[in-house]
């Protein structure tokens, strides 16, 4: 009997997400409070163990540390792409081969360098793509040529299409074209639209007709920009846009390897996509591509819908903050997963909000 209620109680200090265990349900409840554990998070189809990002899911599915009854299910019928747990082995093949993009976008990337593509449509009512990723390739400025200065810029639409591809004229003299990556040599940038033009157009046609102070984080007409590593694109660019509506993979908590750590996007494309890029001479294009499939696959992640799904809801204010320790104690650790919110954004509210 004695074995049985000591079972019990550890069990009671056992997280109903992250399965972590803990001596004293205090420190159940302090762990609750700060870890943000919430539907949205990746979540591992065999055990329901919640991990704050898909690397740690891969390495308790794949390695270098698997738990080894989800390993051995995984190796039999999980997706390595996405991560899924699939009925059989049979279905798995069939849902890798559409999971796994192939990676053609290389040969319409190359076929853009053809020239300018131009199709920045903007307000007139016309509502054109929602959704846009914008990649950029950079040159080397000032004395040692280590300064970043953009020097061709894509814009894709949901589709992959292109929006806008071009050269660009940087404002200042370029010292270091280099080459090997960027395959950009100075009669490229010789007559190419000058940077202003190209911030002013971009800046124009993300904002869609609306005035930067208006844009909101739902409704309204600006467009989401999709980018990888977005902060350093928009300061080259020197364009200016709101928080609310940038989607950026490499700040995405989900993608990041730590919390504080970005993943390049050569790494998630090759993980997560199963495909190589920036081999060689890079275009944006390619750039643009990936984390547009990024975006996408995170955006169409089926998770529970909850009416305030942020932690910074004002309705769950409640939730943890100012709960008396006491009453969070004689819950059980699932009624207090319940009540936990995420402290991010998940992208599947995208497919809600912005449909
Ligand atoms: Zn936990
Ligand atoms: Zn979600
Ligand atoms: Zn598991
Ligand atoms: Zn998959």
């Amino acid at each position: 009997m004695d074995c049985r209620f000591e079972s019990a109680e550890t069990h009671r200090n056992k997280c109903a997400a992250c399965y972590r265990q803990f001596n004293k349900l205090e420190h159940l409840v302090e762990h609750m409070r700060i870890s943000y554990h919430s539907v949205h998070e990746p979540t591992c189809g065999i055990c329901r163990k919640h991990c704050r990002s898909f690397e740690s899911l891969r390495e308790h599915l794949i390695g270098p540390l698997p738990k080894q009854e989800c390993r051995d299910i995984f190796a039999y019928r999980g997706c390595k792409f996405c991560l899924k747990v699939l009925d059989s082995p049979n279905s798995r093949r069939i849902h890798q081969e559409k999971c796994q993009f192939s990676g053609n976008a290389g040969i319409i990337g190359r076929f853009s360098n053809l020239g300018l593509r131009d199709n920045l449509a903007i307000g007139g009512g016309a509502r054109g793509p929602q959704v846009v990723a914008m990649a950029c390739k950079m040159v080397g400025g000032g004395s040692d040529g280590s300064l970043d200065l953009c020097a061709r810029v894509c814009l894709i639409d949901e589709h992959e299409n292109i929006i806008f591809h071009s050269y660009v004229k940087p404002p200042i003299p370029v010292t270091n074209y280099r080459y090997e990556t960027t395959g950009i040599r100075a009669e490229y940038l010789r007559d190419a639209m000058p940077m202003r033009q190209v911030q002013r157009k971009i800046q124009d046609f993300l904002c869609n007709g609306e005035p930067m102070w208006t844009i909101r984080a739902r409704g309204g007409r600006a467009r989401t920009l999709v980018g990888h590593g977005l902060d350093h694109d928009l300061e080259c660019l020197q364009i200016e846009y709101r928080a609310e509506k940038i989607r950026d993979t490499a700040k995405y908590p989900p993608l990041m390897k730590t919390s504080k750590l970005s993943n390049s996007l050569k790494y998630l494309t090759q993980a997560y996509l199963g495909y190589d890029i920036q081999t060689g001479i890079q275009d944006p294009y390619d750039d643009g591509v990936a984390t547009m499939r990024l975006y996408m696959r995170m955006r169409s992640q089926v998770h529970k819908i909850q009416d305030y799904p942020l932690a910074t809801d004002p309705q769950n204010r409640n939730n943890f903050a100012s709960w008396r320790q006491s009453e969070l104690e004689r819950m059980s650790p699932e009624q207090m997963l319940e009540i936990s919110r995420s402290d991010y954004y998940c992208w599947c509210l995208d497919s809600l909000y912005n449909p």
